[in-house]
């Protein structure tokens, strides 16, 4: 069998959907199926545990668009996902419109959430595109292992996309403005002890977050988790990415195919895309 890399591993059929908050659908699937043969995918990776989700279009081509297993019940065979309606794009309007029976498609499940265990305190911060990640972090906190704070930080363009989150007494919960989520971060990730800090949200509010913890505090890759989830007015980033050139992707995808750690590939290819203008 010849296996695609850049095709979907399993398939899934939607089951229900219905609306957390004012902009977040959640679908539901079933019927999760391996594509090539073999076992279906094992849930319970990280918190953050997210897919490549394949999307029906109109024309009929899926796109592929990154999103977090929000909740698997092994028990009834389903899997929910929470995608923000945030205006266009492929994934965002067919969260709009997506109804019983559509097939979806997903590669292999993956995470990073992975708080040492000398950890005393945690934040976790983000935006609305976290939500799904921060709520299944917190949900499956361990419950026989000593209790670690958390203080959760999550930027929002409008209120009525609060959830109830499963925080408990010893947590903080803050609700902030999207100009606000850098500097709430910074500000909380002096808290005296060791700490944890997982971010994930815009990709130059991602790219803010990670200079504080790298290159000023210079904590330990093991202490700290950025991920950006999404690029402002992306389209415009992609046509002068693809303006850049040939060389410009191969010495990306060198830097990417290199045996260094992640961080360090991050930190290259960052320096390649400052030079060219493009962070
Ligand atoms: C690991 C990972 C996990 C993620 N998990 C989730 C999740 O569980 N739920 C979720 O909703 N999202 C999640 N995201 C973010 C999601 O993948 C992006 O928002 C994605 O771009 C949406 O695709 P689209 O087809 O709707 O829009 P695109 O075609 O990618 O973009 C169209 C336009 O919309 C803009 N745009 C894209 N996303 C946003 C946004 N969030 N807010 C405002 N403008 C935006 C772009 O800049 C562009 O101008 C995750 C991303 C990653 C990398």
């Amino acid at each position: 069998v010849t296996v695609d890399l850049d095709s979907p591993a399993y398939s899934a059929r939607v089951i229900r959907t219905r609306h957390v908050s004012a902009h977040m659908v959640r679908v539901t699937v079933n019927d999760i199926r391996a594509e090539h043969g073999g076992p279906p995918p094992a849930p319970g990776g990280p918190g953050d545990e997210f897919f490549g989700l394949w999307i029906p279009t109109p024309d009929g081509r899926p796109v592929k668009r990154y999103y977090t297993a929000r909740a698997w019940r092994p028990e009834t065979g389903e899997l929910d996902v929470d995608l923000l309606l945030h205006g266009h794009g492929p994934a965002t309007e067919w969260a709009a419109r997506a109804a019983v029976g559509d097939v979806v498609g997903f590669d292999e499940p993956r995470g990073h959430y992975r708080p040492p265990a000398d950890t005393e305190w945690i934040v976790l911060s983000g935006d609305a595109t976290a939500l799904p990640a921060i709520g299944r972090i917190l949900e499956e906190r361990d419950a026989t292992a000593p209790p670690v704070p958390v203080t959760v930080v999550i930027a929002l363009d409008d209120a009525a996309d609060r959830q109830q989150l499963p925080v408990s007494s010893i947590d903080t919960l803050i609700w902030v403005r999207p100009d606000e989520l850098v500097s709430r971060t910074r500000a909380l990730v002096q808290t005296p002890g060791t700490g944890y800090v997982w971010f994930s949200g815009e990709a130059s509010d991602m790219r803010a977050v990670r200079a504080l913890l790298r290159r000023e505090l210079r904590w330990p890759t093991s202490r700290w988790m950025t991920m950006g989830y999404w690029r402002r007015d992306s389209e415009a980033w992609d046509a002068r990415y693809r303006a850049a050139g040939a060389q410009l992707h191969e010495r990306l995808a060198e830097v990417f195919a290199s045996e260094q750690d992640e961080q360090l590939q991050l930190d290259h290819a960052e320096e390649l895309l400052r030079a060219e203008g493009l962070l």
